[in-house]
């Protein structure tokens, strides 16, 4: 990007990217055409950015930083939509009004966990993500039942995506460097859930309960949720699954089964 140089800051996450063959791996995993619309969070100083608005249709890119946004602002490109917030703030629905789009991003380490909430409960916006995470995380996004990083994320986005290891990144490849390694990593969203969840409120509660006392044995665990051990016992034999089980256990399918047997928690909560 032109301009005076940018001084990076260390609460933004700003680590940004300056090694050409990892961006040439995200756009390639992206298959960016003219007709595609494609969305950004955390454009920084371009690396993904300036290639996208040559390749797509029209690029959104979300900017928490001011100094930042008040630069892209100042860009002619007549396909570039500018968006100044936080990008967990922001209303995707209000200016995301002609789905589907692709979302390439390059994550703010700190936010990667909430930004993937926030999209499953957009993922109708969406056609396909190419997304940069922590390495530890994309482990645990990848993960399958019987694994120690098998977690509510795993769960909750296999249930919509089919996901794919893009390439692992060196920390050397970005400026300054992190100190972890990264991973890109892209999510092919499934004609339908992987498999049948009718509450998908409920789904995500069953499993974040589950999860959340994850070295609890189910019975226990799902007090967390709401029900207590006796309900949680009842639905657990009721769906086959031995209540002395723990979470990480569970395939996809069980926590489909469980979830449709506790129903809402007497106490209602979410
Ligand atoms: N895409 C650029 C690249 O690959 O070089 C920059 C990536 S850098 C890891 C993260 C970017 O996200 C920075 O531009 C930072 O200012 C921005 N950012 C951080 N937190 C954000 C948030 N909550 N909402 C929107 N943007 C955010």
């Amino acid at each position: 990007m032109n301009g005076t140089a940018h001084r990076h800051k260390k609460r933004f996450g700003q680590n940004f990217l300056r090694d050409r063959n990892i961006v040439e791996r995200i756009l390639s995993a992206a298959a960016l055409d003219p007709g595609d619309r494609v969305v950004e969070i955390g454009p920084g100083m371009g690396a993904l950015t300036d290639p996208m608005l040559s390749l797509a249709g029209e690029v959104h890119i979300l900017e928490i930083d001011r100094e930042l946004a008040a630069r892209w602002r100042e860009r002619p490109e007549a396909n570039l939509r500018v968006h100044e917030g936080d990008a967990l703030d922001l209303d995707w629905p209000r200016f995301l009004t002609t789905p589907p789009y692709k979302m390439v991003a390059n994550l703010p380490y700190n936010i990667s966990s909430q930004v993937l909430f926030k999209i499953l409960d957009h993922r109708e916006l969406f056609s396909r993500l190419v997304l940069m995470f922590q390495k530890e995380v994309g482990e645990r996004l990848c993960a399958g039942p019987g694994s120690r990083d098998y977690g509510i994320l795993s769960v909750l986005c296999q249930l919509w995506f089919d996901i794919r290891r893009v390439t692992p990144v060196k920390p050397g490849s970005f400026y300054p460097p992190p100190k972890v390694d990264s991973v890109v990593l892209s999510f092919e969203p499934l004609a339908s859930a992987r498999v049948p969840v009718e509450d998908w409120m409920g789904f995500r509660r069953t499993v974040k309960a589950a999860f959340g006392q994850r070295r609890k044995s189910l019975r226990n665990a799902l007090t967390g949720g709401g029900w207590s051990v006796a309900q949680a016992e009842e639905a657990l034999r009721a769906s086959g699954i031995d209540p002395s089980r723990r979470a990480e256990t569970l395939s996809l399918d069980e926590f489909a089964r469980l979830s449709r047997q506790l129903g809402a928690p007497p106490s209602g909560r979410d």
